[in-house]
């Protein structure tokens, strides 16, 4: 059977996620997944304390709580290793900032994501409107390129939902051809890792991140892939998690990569 991981574990401390964690350690386990990870959201700090939105990651103060809650559920589940992972935004000027806030934790591997241009927290419903004031092809380039920023930051294992700009259905009206290509060649020389995530089949937009046309240039470029599930409540651990192998496979991929303290290590997908 292949090795399954799925690496990203959302918890309630993140303001908009149920269940115990336990409950998703046991939803994993019932499913026989090899390997779990938490990586939930990290509270916003590139925003001034009073302009954080506890509805949207952990607030500062739960931070050290959730790394304790982590390592204390794999003295719990010895039957299933469990990952100290995380979550952050890219947002670029604030490299040092998280850096100082990553370094004192033992984590496994830590998740760059972009949900965030300027002002717009752009895959939050709420603010859909927003997209009205772009032209869709620009938006696609300027989305990569923080892609492309958070790749060479060095702060980051894995790149998040890679294409979550699609989320609620806006494609690029050109062919992105060329802009996935140098996003796959980017991600190549960071030699970071993109996870394929099942979260999009539950969004309006009902695909895979990264949809095929881009995991296949990012297999082409030779980038490394993980499964992520984006799991916000515990029936969500490993969800549609055979789609994601289909497409690794019909993209080219013989294998997928797990973390042990920020060291990937490839494992053969059958
Ligand atoms: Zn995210
Ligand atoms: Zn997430």
């Amino acid at each position: 059977m292949t090795y399954l991981v799925d690496y990203h574990l959302h918890t309630a401390r993140c303001g908009h996620a149920t269940g115990t964690m336990e409950e998703y350690v046991e939803h994993a386990i019932s499913l026989g997944l090899s390997e779990i990870g938490f990586s939930d959201h990290i509270y916003s700090y590139f925003l001034p304390k009073e302009e954080r939105d506890p509805s949207l990651a952990m607030a500062e103060e739960e931070f050290p709580l959730y790394v304790e809650s982590v390592l204390h559920l794999r003295q719990r589940y010895p039957q299933i290793p469990i990952r100290l992972g995380l979550e952050a935004d890219y947002v670029p000027g604030h490299e040092e900032s998280l850096r100082r806030i990553l370094d004192p934790y033992p984590w496994d591997y830590v998740y760059g994501s972009v949900h965030v241009i300027g002002d717009w927290v752009f895959d939050h419903p709420d603010y859909i409107h927003r997209y009205a004031d772009w032209d869709i092809d620009d938006l696609y380039r300027h989305y990569f390129g923080l892609i492309e920023g958070a790749a060479a930051s060095d702060l980051f294992d894995i790149v998040g939902h890679l294409d979550v700009i699609k989320k609620f259905g806006f494609r690029p009206k050109r062919d992105p051809g060329a802009l996935y290509t140098e996003v796959a060649a980017s991600l190549r020389d960071a030699g970071i890792c993109i996870e394929v995530s099942t979260a999009g089949l539950r969004k309006p937009v009902g695909e895979l991140y990264p949809g095929p046309q881009l995991l296949a240039e990012c297999a082409r470029h030779g980038v490394p892939a993980t499964l992520g599930s984006d799991a916000h409540q515990p029936t969500e651990v490993g969800s549609d998690f055979d789609r994601s192998l289909e497409a690794l496979r019909s993209a080219g991929y013989r294998e997928i990569t797990r973390f042990e303290r920020r060291k990937p290590i490839p494992v053969p997908i059958r």
